[in-house]
């Protein structure tokens, strides 16, 4: 026995085809689940150059491997489709419950091709599957979507069910749109809600109650006791967290970078992932100002942006399935200027990076709004964050004119602008219509392309390659670009990946301007990162599992007890691999040229800031890094392809042969 289920379930929305299919356990090997499964099956069944918002695009949703074992951290879920964004692979990834509901229908995960002529919802309850029309749902937000679906189906289903939706963003086809689940935790990268908006899938309901299976559950427990132990001795004094912000100016006068895993666990577990913002702020990690700023330019914006202050009006911990950090919450706004809903969830790091010092907005109580208002509408906060940036930029410095943004004053910090702004991107209507698709596109309508910050078509996380160069060769060289998620040297340091790789170069003190030399070294840890990465998501796992290192979170030791195998961290190491590998196979089939992926000048310190903890830096030999890191993974170093014996090497050239 091992975790998978065998089968996924493929709905064809043009012809209301629901049907199950078997999988190869030579796939499940090879690539686990979750992320591994979808590339296979998207690889082999998305045919060249389909249109993303066209019939031919397959949106995947997919449970990891260790997901329903007992594992800790491992409820993740991936969505995966080719991007409208970028026009090559796409994938997004979120918590809540949806993924054992995956696996509790009885399959590892759900294909859905065609597009449908009416509004409709994928149900199914373990035993069937049918489509089932939506058109009273088709308006709705996303949290309005769910609460109505789970209210007319209270009775009907023998528990209650789980519902993955798009809000109004999905269904206006904005390309920065995602997919929700849990009343707004939100898979938001890519443009896979677009995707599903495209194909008039408003949700997927979900309602079975399969037992999950393990080949190992008393190993599973034990590791995840053993866990549970070590994570309840650590602690940190409540209070702490206003100081937060002093430690990341420190950080940003060292020249390394670095960081211990546990104190990232449980600096998650009593704040949450806001418990970044005043280090980032401070540091140089986060982006101010559009990417042009400094934190002078946020004097005091950490502290306005105190994890504290979210702390004091949360109302409620947020645990994923199977996680016990808790890394979520929910607010009570109620009362709050702006305010117009009673309650929100805790907005990530990253949406208040994106909404606060990129835009240089003073206003917490402005981005509990915002926050609330992209989560129901299905919207990116990254990216739409990074769109209001180069709309004020724009607008400051002569590109936009009053006229043009319909009499918004788009200045820097004009909350009630910022406010207004994306009101309309949410809507589609008049200027926010032009904006609802991104960076990359606005800049093509009305210039300002040098303001535009986007990596490949996608807007970058809210962390600066100038800080970490190594998270720089991953914006640019993963198959979906701008993606925070992938590698860091912070990261890398904390994980200790050298413990269970022969090949991983030992955690080191990063030293940024070493940082900034092409080395092979640097390579084998960027590689190494980026495999753990993709194995992680063949798990299922959580992003701040993989930080708290091999010694704490045990992935591998968790994939052999549910697995019932015996491999080592070599073995694992190459089903990252090979999940990285197939996943730019899909951009070269698709017509991606991976080459000319570019940062933009700015992230790469062209010109360089003149001030702060990022003061001159330039990255010059970023492009030199990308090269070598194709190299490392047995791509051509010029232009990215994987090479024939790559292929072969990681046996893809047989697995693709094995596809239905
Ligand atoms: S740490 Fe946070 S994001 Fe990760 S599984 Fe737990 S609650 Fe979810």
């Amino acid at each position: 026995m091992t975790s998978f289920m065998g089968k996924v379930l493929c709905a064809d929305l043009s012809t209301g085809a629901c049907e199950a299919k078997q999988i190869p356990p030579e796939v499940y090997e090879a690539l686990l689940a979750g992320k591994g499964l979808a590339a296979w099956y998207l690889y082999n069944n998305i045919p060249a150059g389909a249109d993303p918002l066209g019939p031919e695009n397959i949106l995947a949703f997919a449970a990891g491997a260790l997901c329903g074992t007992g594992a800790f951290l491992s409820g993740r879920w991936t969505v995966a489709c080719k991007s409208p964004l970028t026009g090559g692979w796409g994938d997004a990834n979120c918590g809540g419950l949806f993924a054992p509901a995956i696996k509790q229908c009885g399959y590892d995960a759900i294909f859905v091709s065609g597009v449908s002529e009416k509004p409709v919802y994928l149900f199914c309850d373990g035993k069937s599957a049918e489509l089932r029309d939506a058109s009273e749902y088709w308006g709705h937000d996303a949290v309005e979507t769910e609460k109505t679906l789970h209210e007319a189906l209270d009775g009907v289903c023998r528990k209650k069910p789980c519902v993955a939706c798009i809000g109004p963003a999905g269904e206006k086809l904005s390309l920065i749109a995602g997919i929700c689940n849990e009343g707004g935790r939100i898979a938001a990268r890519s443009g896979v809600g677009a995707v599903m908006g495209s194909k008039r899938l408003k949700a997927v309901v979900l309602a079975g109650s399969r037992p999950m299976p393990c080949a190992d559950p008393d190993r599973v427990r034990a590791l995840s006791k053993e866990l549970g132990q070590k994570l309840l001795k650590l602690t940190i004094p409540s209070g702490l967290g206003v100081f937060i912000g002093a430690g990341g100016r420190m950080m940003g006068r060292l020249p390394s970078i670095p960081l211990d895993g546990s104190l990232t666990s449980i600096m998650f577990r009593e704040w949450g992932t806001p418990a970044n913002t005043p280090l980032a702020i401070t540091s140089g990690d986060g982006p101010i100002k559009n990417w042009g700023g400094t934190p002078q330019d946020a004097r005091l914006m950490d502290l306005a942006y105190s994890p504290e202050q979210i702390n004091r009006i949360e109302t409620a911990k947020y645990h994923c399935y199977s996680c016990p950090l808790g890394c979520g919450g929910r607010l009570n706004i109620r009362g709050r200027k702006y305010a117009g809903y009673d309650e929100t969830h805790k907005p990530e790091y990253e949406t208040i990076e994106a909404f606060g010092p990129l835009l240089l907005n003073w206003s917490m109580d402005s981005i509990f709004q915002l926050n609330e208002m992209l989560n129901r509408a299905g919207m990116d906060t990254i990216s739409a964050g990074n769109t209001v940036a180069w709309a004020i930029e724009c607008y400051e410095n002569g590109v936009l004119t009053v006229r043009q943004t319909e009499g918004l004053a788009l200045n820097w910090g004009n909350t009630e602008a910022i406010l207004e702004l994306v009101r309309k991107m949410i809507a589609r209507e008049g200027f926010g219509d032009a904006l609802a698709d991104g960076v990359k596109r606005a800049s093509e309508r009305f210039g300002g392309k040098e303001y535009a910050m986007h990596v490949g078509g996608q807007e970058p996380g809210m962390h600066d390659a100038r800080n970490d160069p190594q998270l720089g060769v991953h914006f640019a060289a993963e198959p979906a670009p701008g993606k925070h998620t992938v590698g860091m040297s912070i990261q890398y340091g904390a994980m200790s990946l050298c413990d269970v790789c022969s090949w991983a170069p030992p955690a080191r003190l990063h030293l940024k301007a070493e940082d900034l030399e092409d080395t092979e070294e640097m390579a084998l840890i960027s590689k190494a990162n980026a495999c753990y990465s993709m194995l992680t998501d063949g798990a299922g796992g959580c992003y701040y599992g993989e930080m708290m290192g091999v010694h704490m979170w045990k992935l591998v030791d968790y994939l052999n007890a549910a697995e019932g195998w015996e491999h080592d961290g070599d073995h694992y190491m190459e089903i990252g691999e090979r999940i990285q590998t197939l996943r730019q196979l899909f951009n070269v089939k698709q017509g991606v040229d991976p080459a000319s992926v570019r940062l933009p000048k700015r992230m790469l310190g062209e010109p360089p800031l003149n001030a702060g903890p990022l003061k001159g830096v330039t990255l010059g030999s970023h492009r030199a890094q990308v090269s070598a890191h194709w190299r490392a993974f047995g791509w051509d170093e010029k232009t990215g392809v994987p090479l024939p014996e790559t292929v072969a090497r990681l046996g893809i050239d047989k697995l693709t042969e094995a596809a239905p």
